[in-house]
């Protein structure tokens, strides 16, 4: 069934809206901390998590110049993926996944599904894929699929953090701004970026705790920092409520979870009903834990973890 795009009123009346519930964690109310989590894993059935906030404005810049194909890239599991083919067959654009990789004999559940939803899946291999930007790969598409919208992996382009923004703003208004720190997962940073411009900046209070801490599931988060700054630059200014914390990738993207994060998981899950996922919220969460085991935050703190979904991935993922 066709439906037209959620206008930006809607959008943000949605972010608004997302349940934002208290967390039962013997561990934090042992500490002094009340701890929220905001079920962005709840906004939509297909189209959620931080996906459905960093695809909005996308989608609105591809149907404003009138391109009906959105081409995106990804892995096997990509979220990202996944939640822009839901997105595709709802609002009417084609879709294209380029994949890294060869095809698979049997396709992952994520890529079945954005399949069925409609989205073509290119395939190309690894060196192919790592220069995604090249003529060559260029020229190929637009062979194959006529004039396109290109949307970069993960969304992380200034669509992204536009998007990305509105949740820190969200945020920001269901809190009053009464809260120490937001918790989130991140991969390209693009909504930790965002969602730190949607905070506003750091001044009420003198405290060197950070409002935003972004939690990297990659092994040598390297630049992203530097990244981050970098994407808040291209949109409209730097602001310093953020940092990153990068001891707890639990050994890297979409690695198998080490046994005792593996651990931590179902802990975690059995005492506060939430379902976590894999490759970003568990680390997370993990990291909020650890950090808290260490009175990083001090007692009478607040703390929002940020649930980004992703949840889709847990199909065919080994725990
Ligand atoms: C994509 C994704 C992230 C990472 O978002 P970035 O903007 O790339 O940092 C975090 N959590 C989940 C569940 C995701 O799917």
């Amino acid at each position: 069934m066709l439906r037209e795009l959620i206008s930006e009123d809607e959008f943000l009346h949605a972010a608004c809206h997302v349940p934002l519930q208290k967390v039962n964690w013997q561990l934090a109310q042992n500490k002094g901390i009340d701890v929220f989590i905001r079920r962005d894993d709840l906004v939509d059935e297909h189209l959620s998590g931080n996906k459905f906030y960093k695809l909005f404005y996308n989608l609105h810049a591809a149907k404003e110049i009138g391109c009906k194909t959105i081409v995106s890239f990804g892995g096997a599991h990509s979220n990202h993926l996944y939640a822009l083919a839901a997105a595709g067959h709802r609002f009417g654009f084609n879709t294209v996944g380029v994949i890294r990789g060869e095809r698979p004999a049997q396709l992952t559940a994520t890529l079945r599904d954005a399949n069925a939803w409609g989205m073509q899946l290119h395939f190309v291999s690894r060196s192919m894929y790592r220069d995604k930007l090249s003529s060559e790969l260029q020229q190929c598409l637009r062979a194959a699929y006529g004039d396109f919208f290109e949307i970069p992996e993960g969304g992380a382009n200034l669509y992204g953090l536009m998007g990305a923004k509105v949740l820190g703003w969200a945020i920001q208004e269901q809190l009053k701004a009464d809260y120490t720190s937001v918790c989130l997962a991140s991969g390209t940073g693009n909504t930790l970026a965002g969602l730190s411009l949607g905070l506003g900046s750091q001044h009420q209070d003198q405290s060197s705790i950070s409002k935003a801490i972004g939690f990297s599931v990659l092994k040598g988060a390297g630049d992203l920092g530097k990244s981050i700054a970098m994407q808040q630059r291209s949109a409209d200014k730097i602001v310093n409520n953020w940092c990153l914390i990068s001891g707890y990738h639990g050994g890297g993207y979409g690695k198998k979870l080490t046994p005792a994060l593996s651990k931590f998981n179902r802990h975690f899950e059995l005492e506060t009903q939430i379902p976590l996922d894999p490759v970003y919220t568990v680390k997370m969460c993990w990291g909020v834990s650890q950090l808290i085991q260490q009175q990083y935050w001090p007692i009478g703190s607040r703390l929002v973890l940020v649930h980004t979904g992703g949840l889709q991935g847990r199909r065919g993922y080994r725990y």
